[in-house]
Protein backbone atom coordinates (compact mmCIF):
# COMPACT_ATOMS: atom_id res chain seq x y z
CA UNK A 1 0.00 0.00 0.00
CA UNK A 2 1.02 3.48 -0.92
CA UNK A 3 0.67 6.40 1.69
CA UNK A 4 0.09 9.73 0.04
CA UNK A 5 -0.02 12.77 2.30
CA UNK A 6 -0.15 15.42 -0.07
CA UNK A 7 -2.66 16.29 -3.05
CA UNK A 8 -0.08 16.57 -5.86
CA UNK A 9 1.38 13.75 -5.22
CA UNK A 10 -1.64 11.23 -4.94
CA UNK A 11 -3.40 13.02 -7.87
CA UNK A 12 0.09 12.15 -9.86
CA UNK A 13 -0.28 8.51 -9.28
CA UNK A 14 -4.40 8.43 -10.32
CA UNK A 15 -3.71 10.20 -13.11
CA UNK A 16 -2.69 7.62 -16.19
CA UNK A 17 -5.06 5.21 -14.04
CA UNK A 18 -8.02 7.28 -14.29
CA UNK A 19 -7.09 7.28 -17.82
CA UNK A 20 -6.69 2.98 -17.99
CA UNK A 21 -8.66 1.97 -15.75
CA UNK A 22 -11.23 2.64 -12.65
CA UNK A 23 -10.25 4.55 -9.28
CA UNK A 24 -12.70 3.00 -6.11
CA UNK A 25 -12.97 5.42 -3.28
CA UNK A 26 -13.96 4.39 0.47
CA UNK A 27 -13.62 7.55 2.59
CA UNK A 28 -12.76 7.35 6.62
CA UNK A 29 -12.00 8.80 9.58
CA UNK A 30 -10.35 6.21 10.85
CA UNK A 31 -10.51 3.53 13.81
CA UNK A 32 -11.16 0.91 11.19
CA UNK A 33 -12.93 -1.87 11.99
CA UNK A 34 -14.67 -4.88 10.00
CA UNK A 35 -17.37 -2.36 8.57
CA UNK A 36 -14.42 -0.57 6.88
CA UNK A 37 -12.74 -3.37 5.65
CA UNK A 38 -15.95 -4.42 4.04
CA UNK A 39 -16.35 -1.27 2.11
CA UNK A 40 -12.53 -1.64 0.82
CA UNK A 41 -12.80 -5.43 -0.40
CA UNK A 42 -15.68 -4.48 -2.30
CA UNK A 43 -13.97 -1.29 -3.81
CA UNK A 44 -11.01 -3.73 -4.48
CA UNK A 45 -13.56 -6.24 -6.49
CA UNK A 46 -14.75 -3.62 -8.79
CA UNK A 47 -11.94 -1.24 -9.62
CA UNK A 48 -8.40 -0.81 -10.84
CA UNK A 49 -7.18 0.97 -7.99
CA UNK A 50 -9.25 1.33 -4.52
CA UNK A 51 -8.01 4.79 -2.70
CA UNK A 52 -8.74 5.17 1.78
CA UNK A 53 -8.52 8.02 2.86
CA UNK A 54 -7.88 8.79 6.74
CA UNK A 55 -8.69 11.91 7.55
CA UNK A 56 -11.21 13.47 10.70
CA UNK A 57 -13.27 15.89 9.58
CA UNK A 58 -14.04 18.90 12.01
CA UNK A 59 -16.48 20.66 10.09
CA UNK A 60 -18.80 17.43 11.25
CA UNK A 61 -18.57 17.80 14.65
CA UNK A 62 -21.38 19.61 15.97
CA UNK A 63 -19.37 19.69 19.30
CA UNK A 64 -15.90 20.05 19.38
CA UNK A 65 -15.52 18.18 22.29
CA UNK A 66 -16.18 15.22 20.31
CA UNK A 67 -13.68 15.85 17.78
CA UNK A 68 -11.02 16.13 20.75
CA UNK A 69 -12.44 12.84 21.77
CA UNK A 70 -12.77 11.24 18.46
CA UNK A 71 -10.44 7.72 18.82
CA UNK A 72 -6.98 7.89 16.44
CA UNK A 73 -5.60 4.58 15.85
CA UNK A 74 -3.31 5.02 12.71
CA UNK A 75 -0.55 2.49 12.96
CA UNK A 76 -3.60 0.30 13.64
CA UNK A 77 -5.38 1.33 11.02
CA UNK A 78 -2.18 1.26 8.44
CA UNK A 79 -2.12 -2.02 9.16
CA UNK A 80 -5.58 -3.63 8.74
CA UNK A 81 -5.54 -1.27 5.17
CA UNK A 82 -2.45 -3.09 4.36
CA UNK A 83 -3.99 -6.55 5.45
CA UNK A 84 -7.25 -5.53 3.70
CA UNK A 85 -4.86 -5.11 0.42
CA UNK A 86 -5.80 -1.33 0.10
CA UNK A 87 -3.84 0.29 -2.67
CA UNK A 88 -3.73 3.64 -1.56
CA UNK A 89 -3.90 5.37 1.40
CA UNK A 90 -4.48 9.08 1.40
CA UNK A 91 -3.88 10.87 4.76
CA UNK A 92 -3.81 14.70 4.68
CA UNK A 93 -3.72 17.00 7.00
CA UNK A 94 -5.98 19.67 7.58
CA UNK A 95 -4.03 22.24 5.72
CA UNK A 96 -4.27 20.09 3.09
CA UNK A 97 -8.01 19.66 2.85
CA UNK A 98 -9.26 23.26 4.18
CA UNK A 99 -6.63 25.57 3.26
CA UNK A 100 -7.09 29.16 3.53
CA UNK A 101 -9.82 30.44 1.21
CA UNK A 102 -11.74 27.37 0.53
CA UNK A 103 -15.42 27.35 -0.18
CA UNK A 104 -17.15 27.78 2.84
CA UNK A 105 -20.66 27.19 0.58
CA UNK A 106 -23.79 25.13 2.18
CA UNK A 107 -25.46 22.71 0.16
CA UNK A 108 -29.20 22.80 0.03
CA UNK A 109 -30.02 19.26 0.97
CA UNK A 110 -33.82 19.33 0.14
CA UNK A 111 -34.39 19.16 3.79
CA UNK A 112 -32.10 15.58 4.06
CA UNK A 113 -30.35 17.51 6.76
CA UNK A 114 -32.37 18.69 9.10
CA UNK A 115 -34.38 15.17 10.02
CA UNK A 116 -33.27 12.55 12.44
CA UNK A 117 -28.91 13.26 12.44
CA UNK A 118 -29.58 16.13 11.38
CA UNK A 119 -31.77 17.59 13.84
CA UNK A 120 -30.02 16.18 17.20
CA UNK A 121 -26.54 17.18 15.05
CA UNK A 122 -27.14 20.74 13.80
CA UNK A 123 -24.77 21.73 10.87
CA UNK A 124 -23.46 18.00 10.61
CA UNK A 125 -24.45 17.15 7.18
CA UNK A 126 -22.99 20.26 5.39
CA UNK A 127 -19.54 19.09 7.36
CA UNK A 128 -20.04 16.03 5.88
CA UNK A 129 -20.97 17.05 2.33
CA UNK A 130 -17.83 19.81 2.86
CA UNK A 131 -14.96 17.16 3.21
CA UNK A 132 -16.70 14.85 1.10
CA UNK A 133 -17.05 17.48 -1.79
CA UNK A 134 -13.57 18.27 -1.33
CA UNK A 135 -12.04 15.05 -1.17
CA UNK A 136 -14.30 14.11 -4.20
CA UNK A 137 -12.57 16.86 -5.96
CA UNK A 138 -8.85 15.35 -5.11
CA UNK A 139 -9.65 11.85 -5.88
CA UNK A 140 -11.99 12.00 -8.72
CA UNK A 141 -13.06 8.59 -8.71
CA UNK A 142 -15.53 6.54 -10.71
CA UNK A 143 -16.70 4.96 -7.73
CA UNK A 144 -17.14 5.72 -4.25
CA UNK A 145 -18.14 3.21 -1.60
CA UNK A 146 -20.16 4.10 1.42
CA UNK A 147 -21.85 2.38 4.47
CA UNK A 148 -25.48 1.53 5.01
CA UNK A 149 -24.90 2.17 8.61
CA UNK A 150 -24.99 5.95 8.40
CA UNK A 151 -28.11 5.42 6.28
CA UNK A 152 -28.47 9.81 6.55
CA UNK A 153 -25.29 9.75 4.96
CA UNK A 154 -25.28 8.06 2.10
CA UNK A 155 -29.29 9.95 0.82
CA UNK A 156 -27.05 13.13 1.76
CA UNK A 157 -24.24 12.44 -0.12
CA UNK A 158 -26.42 10.76 -3.46
CA UNK A 159 -27.83 14.47 -3.22
CA UNK A 160 -24.87 16.30 -2.83
CA UNK A 161 -23.56 14.12 -6.29
CA UNK A 162 -27.01 14.97 -8.05
CA UNK A 163 -26.59 18.71 -7.32
CA UNK A 164 -22.89 18.78 -8.14
CA UNK A 165 -23.31 16.97 -11.41
CA UNK A 166 -20.33 14.73 -10.67
CA UNK A 167 -20.37 11.19 -12.53
CA UNK A 168 -18.72 9.25 -9.57
CA UNK A 169 -21.18 6.35 -9.03
CA UNK A 170 -22.63 5.89 -5.54
CA UNK A 171 -22.06 2.42 -4.18
CA UNK A 172 -24.02 1.32 -0.56
CA UNK A 173 -22.70 -1.37 1.09
CA UNK A 174 -24.60 -3.26 3.55
CA UNK A 175 -24.08 -2.85 7.75
CA UNK A 176 -21.25 -5.37 8.91
CA UNK A 177 -22.64 -6.97 12.24
CA UNK A 178 -21.34 -8.47 15.44
CA UNK A 179 -22.67 -11.93 14.89
CA UNK A 180 -25.53 -10.59 17.63
CA UNK A 181 -26.41 -7.81 15.09
CA UNK A 182 -25.09 -4.87 16.87
CA UNK A 183 -23.48 -3.10 13.96
CA UNK A 184 -20.26 -2.78 13.92
CA UNK A 185 -18.76 0.42 15.22
CA UNK A 186 -15.86 2.53 16.66
CA UNK A 187 -17.77 3.47 19.59
CA UNK A 188 -18.86 0.03 20.34
CA UNK A 189 -15.32 -0.34 21.87
CA UNK A 190 -16.70 2.54 24.62
CA UNK A 191 -19.50 0.10 25.69
CA UNK A 192 -19.42 -1.23 29.63
CA UNK A 193 -19.95 -4.98 29.83
CA UNK A 194 -23.54 -4.77 30.63
CA UNK A 195 -24.42 -1.90 28.17
CA UNK A 196 -22.92 -4.30 25.25
CA UNK A 197 -24.62 -6.93 26.57
CA UNK A 198 -27.92 -4.68 26.47
CA UNK A 199 -26.91 -3.12 22.90
CA UNK A 200 -27.94 -5.24 20.26
CA UNK A 201 -31.30 -4.13 21.42
CA UNK A 202 -31.40 -1.62 18.25
CA UNK A 203 -30.91 -4.51 16.24
CA UNK A 204 -33.68 -6.33 17.74
CA UNK A 205 -36.15 -3.14 17.72
CA UNK A 206 -35.18 -2.96 13.91
CA UNK A 207 -36.29 -6.51 13.16
CA UNK A 208 -39.37 -6.20 14.88
CA UNK A 209 -40.42 -3.13 12.74
CA UNK A 210 -39.31 -5.51 9.26
CA UNK A 211 -41.31 -8.56 10.57
CA UNK A 212 -44.59 -6.44 11.76
CA UNK A 213 -44.35 -3.43 9.45
CA UNK A 214 -48.17 -3.33 7.94
CA UNK A 215 -50.01 -1.01 5.78
CA UNK A 216 -51.62 1.94 7.60
CA UNK A 217 -50.75 3.64 11.04
CA UNK A 218 -47.08 2.96 12.03
CA UNK A 219 -47.66 4.25 15.25
CA UNK A 220 -48.23 1.07 17.62
CA UNK A 221 -45.13 -1.00 15.55
CA UNK A 222 -43.12 2.58 17.10
CA UNK A 223 -44.27 2.22 20.23
CA UNK A 224 -44.23 -1.27 20.79
CA UNK A 225 -40.30 -0.67 18.97
CA UNK A 226 -39.43 2.28 21.57
CA UNK A 227 -40.29 0.02 24.98
CA UNK A 228 -38.32 -2.81 23.23
CA UNK A 229 -35.26 0.12 23.76
CA UNK A 230 -36.26 1.61 26.69
CA UNK A 231 -36.89 -2.29 28.96
CA UNK A 232 -33.47 -2.26 28.17
CA UNK A 233 -32.36 1.02 29.25
CA UNK A 234 -31.92 2.97 26.08
CA UNK A 235 -32.16 7.01 25.95
CA UNK A 236 -33.43 7.15 22.58
CA UNK A 237 -32.93 10.14 20.49
CA UNK A 238 -34.99 9.00 17.82
CA UNK A 239 -36.78 6.01 16.24
CA UNK A 240 -38.92 6.90 13.35
CA UNK A 241 -39.69 5.25 10.34
CA UNK A 242 -39.20 7.50 6.93
CA UNK A 243 -39.21 6.86 3.08
CA UNK A 244 -36.03 5.63 1.87
CA UNK A 245 -35.17 8.30 -0.61
CA UNK A 246 -36.37 11.84 0.95
CA UNK A 247 -36.22 10.55 4.39
CA UNK A 248 -39.57 12.00 5.06
CA UNK A 249 -40.93 11.10 7.98
CA UNK A 250 -44.41 8.78 8.65
CA UNK A 251 -46.89 8.14 10.28
CA UNK A 252 -48.77 5.76 7.92
CA UNK A 253 -47.35 3.21 5.41
CA UNK A 254 -48.93 2.81 1.60
CA UNK A 255 -47.81 -0.92 0.86
CA UNK A 256 -45.81 0.01 -1.32
CA UNK A 257 -43.44 2.76 -0.74
CA UNK A 258 -40.34 2.08 0.54
CA UNK A 259 -39.10 2.82 4.14
CA UNK A 260 -35.99 2.30 6.07
CA UNK A 261 -36.21 2.19 10.03
CA UNK A 262 -34.13 4.33 11.72
CA UNK A 263 -33.09 4.78 15.02
CA UNK A 264 -30.44 6.95 17.50
CA UNK A 265 -30.11 6.13 21.21
CA UNK A 266 -28.07 6.44 24.31
CA UNK A 267 -26.49 3.13 26.22
CA UNK A 268 -24.90 4.57 29.06
CA UNK A 269 -22.65 7.52 27.89
CA UNK A 270 -22.68 5.65 24.14
CA UNK A 271 -25.04 6.96 21.31
CA UNK A 272 -25.54 4.13 18.99
CA UNK A 273 -27.66 4.85 15.42
CA UNK A 274 -28.43 1.70 13.09
CA UNK A 275 -31.14 1.72 10.65
CA UNK A 276 -32.80 -1.50 8.23
CA UNK A 277 -34.99 -1.42 5.17
CA UNK A 278 -38.13 -2.63 5.76
CA UNK A 279 -39.66 -2.99 2.22
CA UNK A 280 -37.79 -5.27 0.02
P1 LIG B 1 -16.48 6.57 9.44
O1 LIG B 1 -15.02 6.32 9.54
O2 LIG B 1 -17.23 6.24 10.68
O3 LIG B 1 -16.78 7.91 8.87
O4 LIG B 1 -17.03 5.51 8.37
C1 LIG B 1 -16.46 5.42 7.10
C2 LIG B 1 -17.37 4.59 6.22
O5 LIG B 1 -17.52 3.27 6.78
C3 LIG B 1 -18.78 5.18 6.12
O6 LIG B 1 -19.22 5.07 4.78
C4 LIG B 1 -19.57 4.31 7.05
O7 LIG B 1 -20.94 4.24 6.73
C5 LIG B 1 -18.89 2.97 6.85
N1 LIG B 1 -19.17 2.08 7.98
C6 LIG B 1 -19.03 2.33 9.30
N2 LIG B 1 -19.45 1.28 10.04
C7 LIG B 1 -19.85 0.33 9.17
C8 LIG B 1 -20.42 -0.97 9.30
N3 LIG B 1 -20.62 -1.53 10.49
N4 LIG B 1 -20.73 -1.65 8.16
C9 LIG B 1 -20.52 -1.10 6.94
N5 LIG B 1 -20.00 0.13 6.75
C10 LIG B 1 -19.68 0.84 7.84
Amino acid sequence: MIIFKKIKALRDFLEPVRITGSIGFVPTMGALHEGHLSLVETCRNENTVTVSSIFVNPAQFNDPKDFLKYPVTIEKDIQRLHGGRCDILFLPDQQEIYPPGINKETVDLARLDQVLEGKFRPGHFQGVCKVVNRLLEIVEPHRLYLGQKDYQQCMVIRRLLDITGRTTTLNICATVREPDGLAMSSRNLRLTAEDRRRAPAIYQALEYCKNNLVKGNLSDLKQSALRMLSEQGFRIDYLEIADAVTLELLTQWDGKQDVVALIAAFIGDVRLIDNMVLSD
